[in-house]
């Protein structure tokens, strides 16, 4: 038996490879569960398999079904849940889609899509039951991990097991948490677990179906199911508990959290407190202004904030616009400075991270991104001071609400007034979107905002949806950044990874920039930045995977060699420091007869050694030709797009 090969019974094993793959074996022949990337392809021959067909999918996820065409290619008949059947053969249409690439507030269907279409042969509902060869297989609808997800129930050689894809990792463990970020009553983007309830409900049928062993796609194959099950949806509920204490939803959607109200555990909301009278608020604006009129403009979200500064300069409210600070990237903040920088000739001034962003949003993939571009005339680092009329200015990097994010105090008539952009509001902390890359750990994310509250102590903070001031006790403080340090502990163990982060910040593997123009005949370059999440220094080696009609002569349905010989680029080594990026530049050729239009290339990963299934080799040349190598695909991908820039 090959040693990436379990053997469960006579007729059923698992590959276990970058993810497990369901082997059921008829002599000679066999039907898979999962393809991954292909490479169980290798594994079938030492155990006498010849053919493979079907191969039945558990989700569309990219690293379940990246090798799934190389095995088509071969005779394999491709069996699909009917709810996610667009996201194997019509990808195309998701990755064209605008609302696939800006103004994110949905993240349904995943981005983590096969970056070319796949044929589906059949396709699989709630209760359908076939026999294959001496196996019995069911599909239970299993959603959660994705809206689609099913679980195949196996019964073969007198024993039940489960293949249930990724709605369980492990006992109290799923293999991540930023794709459980679902909306309920609003849209995906407030949504943080949101998909809870429906995985505790899938979980509870796949306990109901009595198997004697549970197969994930991640993780360890797991011998009783109940126990992993009870204790997954404990760990879900801690954690949830945990967010909903401090989030700053209670001030927008209180009904969100119904059930909880009236909890001891909720960290008590403040009053607000009166607006100073040197600020105005409308839209998502709030405007300083110095005794001789002159008028510090803090975001402009739309066209209408630019009319109604201007309908104050004619009042003779203000004699004049003097600069712009941005609090963060999102569009509702944003989208009014292209009209703004018209209007009003002054500096635009913000934060280096959020200037990275708003000054090339092609380069990015985040929620809530906007496409029109705006010009930053000064990028500022943390801590840098400047006066303003009667008014010190001091900029911060902020990362709260997002990674991208800034802070500005501003101290003058005895006041210090902290504007904090999205992160706060007077009933906590605003992370209820995981896109929003809301790390856990002493000293980042939000427990970094904290702590300069509490070296800062304003008098005053305000956020831009909010149309009052407010602040936190000392106690507040102290309780908030306990709660995210329990957080960090109990997210850690949720995910079978070595932090928290990893399950958290899906972009902890990301290209940039995420898309650029290219030509035909040309080269692109691309960076892939790893977010080394954990306590030491993380090798890494990447990869790029290239579209298969790049590769001359290669006949998609007719493959007759390696998956991946020929579509991949070499290998390249890095290294990630601790708790820091690390960085290494992958370069394209593209072919002279490159059809015009937009390309999607995922990255391979291989990442330290710890964190994967199985420890990988040196990469780069201990097979050649760049392939070989356990090579898990990260969700990271870049769009290379010929031609012309995006609609
Ligand atoms: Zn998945
Ligand atoms: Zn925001």
């Amino acid at each position: 038996m090959p040693p990436d090969v379990a053997q469960l019974s006579e007729h059923l094993l698992v590959y276990r490879g970058p993810i497990n793959v369901g082997i059921v074996r008829d002599g000679a022949k066999a039907l898979l569960i999962d393809s991954g990337d292909g490479r169980v392809a290798e594994a079938l021959g030492p155990i006498g398999v010849t053919s493979v067909d079907p191969i039945v999918f558990t989700h569309h996820h990219r690293d379940q079904a990246c090798g799934a065409w190389f095995l088509a290619a071969r005779g394999a008949r491709l069996g699909v849940p009917a709810a996610e059947r667009d996201c194997f053969d019509k990808v195309a249409a998701y990755w064209s889609s605008p609302q696939s690439r800006w103004h994110l507030y949905n993240l349904h269907p995943h981005h983590l899509m096969l970056a070319e279409p796949v044929r589906v042969d059949m396709t699989f509902a709630a209760g359908d039951t076939f026999t294959w060869g001496p196996a019995t297989l069911r599909v239970l609808p299993t959603p959660g991990h994705t809206d689609g997800s099913v679980s195949y129930v196996v019964d073969v050689d007198g024993r039940r097991t489960i293949f249930c894809g990724d709605a369980i990792a492990a006992a109290g463990q799923v293999w991540d948490i930023h794709s459980l970020q679902k909306g309920t009553q609003t849209t995906d983007y407030h949504g943080f677990l949101g998909a809870r309830p429906q995985l505790v409900e899938s979980l509870g049928r796949l306990k109901a179906a009595g198997a004697s062993a549970l197969v994930p796609s991640h993780g360890s194959i797991m011998a009783d199911p109940s126990a992993a099950i009870d204790a997954l949806v404990t760990a879900l509920g801690r954690c949830y508990d945990r967010y909903v204490a401090i989030s700053a939803l209670w001030h927008y959607f209180p009904n969100l959290f119904a059930e909880y109200a009236g909890r001891k555990d909720l960290m008590p909301i403040r009053q607000g407190k009166p607006v100073p009278g040197c600020l105005r608020h409308f839209g998502t604006t709030w405007m300083l202004i110095s005794r001789d009129k002159a008028a510090f403009v803090m975001d402009c979200g739309s066209a209408d904030a630019v009319k109604e500064i201007r309908r104050r300069l004619s009042a003779g409210e203000i004699r004049g616009v003097e600069g712009l600070w941005v609090t963060h990237y999102h569009d509702d903040h944003v989208d009014g400075i292209p009209d703004f920088q018209k209007a009003f000739d002054c500096p635009c001034i913000t934060d280096r991270s959020v200037a990275a962003v708003i000054t090339d949003p092609l380069a990015w993939r985040l929620p809530c991104l906007s496409p029109h571009k705006a010009r930053v005339d000064r990028a500022t680092t943390d801590g840098e001071s400047w006066r303003w009329h009667e008014f010190k200015m001091t900029a911060y990097h902020f990362p709260g609400q997002t990674l991208y994010h800034a802070g500005l105090l501003v101290e003058g008539e005895g006041l210090r007034m902290f504007f904090g952009g999205d992160s706060f509001t007077m009933a906590g902390i605003d992370d209820y979107c995981a896109a929003n890359r809301n790390w856990l750990g002493r000293g980042v994310g939000f427990d970094r905002c904290i702590g300069l509250l509490e070296e800062l102590q304003p008098t005053h903070i305000f956020n831009p949806h909010v149309d009052v001031a407010f602040d936190f006790t000392g106690e507040q403080c102290r309780s908030m950044r306990a709660n995210l340090a329990e957080r960090e502990k109990l997210y850690g163990q949720l995910v079978p990874w070595e932090h928290a982060n990893y399950g958290m910040d899906e972009p902890w593997v990301r290209c940039h920039p995420y898309e650029q123009p290219a030509a035909a005949g040309g080269e692109a370059a691309v960076d892939v930045v790893v977010t080394n999440h954990s306590a030491e220094a993380r090798p890494f080696a990447c990869r790029a995977v290239l579209p298969r009609a790049w590769r001359p002569g290669l006949p998609q349905d007719a493959a007759d060699e390696p998956a991946d010989a020929g579509l991949v680029t070499a290998w390249v080594r890095g290294q990630a420091p601790a708790k820091s990026e690390g960085r290494v530049r992958l370069s394209l050729r593209i072919p002279g007869q490159c059809p015009h239009g937009r390309w999607v290339i995922p990255v391979d990963l291989v990442y330290g050694g710890r964190d994967l299934p199985q420890p990988p080799p040196p990469p780069g040349g201990a097979r050649g030709g760049g392939g070989g190598g356990p090579s898990p695909r990260r969700p990271a991908i870049t769009l290379t797009r010929l031609g012309h820039p995006l609609p």
